[in-house]
This record gives C-alpha cells, sequence and structure tokens, in this order.
C-alpha cells in the first residue's frame, strides 16, 4: 500500500517511557497523529471511548477479527487491542504520517502488511532502572512487577526486528532522537516523492 504519509511504529517494555515520548512527541509535532486503538480492557481513569481507545467488549472484537477490519492485534497482559485498518488509511490517504504505540508483537504484524513502516524500539538503559521505574510508578503490585520484568526479557530480545532503537535514559535526549527518526525519514527520496509528487512531476523527476 503506498499513502503519501509514513506510518511510524514504537514498541517498547513497560516501564521504559514509550507513552511520555509519543505524548511528547506528538505535542511538538503537528504533521504527526495517533492511531486510536481498539481494546477489550475496561477504560482506566480520566480515558474516555475514542480518545484513548475505542473500549470494546469481546464480542465486539470478535466480530473485527472476524470481518478482518485488523491490520493487527494481540493479546497484551490479559486483555486484546488491535490497530483497525480504518484508524490508519484515512490518516495516512490524506498525507498525516501516523505513529502507533503499540506491543512488540503489533510492530512485527505492521512491518508485514506495510513494509515502510519504521518500526522504533525504545530500551530503557539496565534492568534496574526499569524495575525502579516501574517500582516509582506506583501503579503494579510486586508480583505484577515482575511480570513485566520476565515480558520485558522477552520483548527486547526481538529488537533485532526494528529499524531504529533508542535508549531512553535522558528523557530529553531520547525524545530529540526520536524526532531526528522521524525527521530523517520523512526526508528519504521514497517518502518525498509520495510527499511531494507534484513538485517531483514540475521538476520532471521520475
Ligand atoms: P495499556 O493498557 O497500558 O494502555 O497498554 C498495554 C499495552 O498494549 C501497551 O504496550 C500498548 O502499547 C499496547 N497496545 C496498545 N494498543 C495496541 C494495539 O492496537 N495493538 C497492539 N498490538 N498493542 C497495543
Amino acid at each position: 500500500m503506498d499513502y503519501p504519509g509514513n506510518l511510524f511504529v514504537v514498541a517498547a517494555p513497560s516501564g521504559a517511557g514509550k507513552s511520555s515520548l509519543c505524548k511528547a512527541l506528538l505535542e511538538l509535532d503537528s504533521r504527526l497523529q495517533p492511531s486510536v486503538s481498539h481494546t477489550t480492557r475496561p477504560p482506566r481513569g480520566q480515558e474516555k471511548h475514542g480518545r484513548e481507545y475505542f473500549f470494546v467488549s469481546q464480542q465486539e472484537f470478535d466480530a473485527m477479527v472476524e470481518a478482518d477490519a485488523f491490520v493487527e492485534w494481540a493479546h497484551v497482559h490479559a486483555n486484546r487491542y488491535g490497530t483497525s485498518k480504518k484508524a490508519i488509511e484515512d490518516r495516512m490517504a490524506m498525507g498525516a504520517d501516523v505513529i502507533l504505540e503499540i506491543d512488540f508483537q503489533g510492530a512485527v504484524q505492521i512491518k508485514n502488511v506495510f513494509a515502510n513502516a519504521v518500526c522504533i524500539f525504545i530500551l530503557p538503559p539496565s534492568w534496574e532502572e526499569l524495575r525502579s521505574r516501574l517500582e516509582r510508578r506506583g501503579e503494579d503490585s510486586s508480583e505484577i512487577i515482575d511480570m513485566r520484568m520476565k515480558n520485558a526479557q522477552l520483548e527486547v530480545a526481538q529488537v533485532g526486528k526494528f529499524d531504529f532503537v533508542i535508549i531512553n535514559e535522558l528523557f530529553d535526549r531520547a525524545l530529540f532522537d526520536l524526532k531526528a527518526i522521524v525527521h530523517s525519514q520523512r526526508l528519504k527520496i521514497s517518502a518525498q516523492r509520495r510527499a511531494r509528487a507534484e513538485t517531483f512531476r514540475a521538476l520532471n523527476i521520475l
């Protein structure tokens, strides 16, 4: 599929700082739009249907799987999450760049459908730092933190399937790295040809 927009996929073990980095990037970059996923998990806190997620029942999720409505979906921490084709194709067709914040299983599936997708993996600087971030977050019991740490070991083993890796030691440095990846992707010849087709035509460049 050849859309004018670019597709960025960010994955990371929980606690590595993926959400904060994506949020900061989206605030700085108006050409970038988030994709809103569907999930079977219930809303948390102030989360709103259609903003953070489309919160759906198991039956509704099944029906979407059946109708082939997802580009990718996966079981994550006992719930199901999926990116609908509609969530990204409409935006990319209009020329927007879309960023997906999904788990590593989803990222690998996306690459099979969108070969041009830019897959970015965020690593913590060390296992000790990851554990202390999860502890500082104060959201999980120590059993859950142990489980997240175990999952993190499996997830980081997949890093070789990604195009870029950012080590999130200092937030500002990691954000700079993320911005640099997005910017250089936009300047690639293949991306410029898609985004600036008219300029290329006017310059008689085939
Ligand atoms: P949370 O429930 O904390 O919002 O998200 C749990 C995990 O699910 C995070 O790693 C998040 O990135 C991932 N996730 C969110 N949306 C999707 C999606 O559409 N597909 C996949 N594969 N993972 C997702």
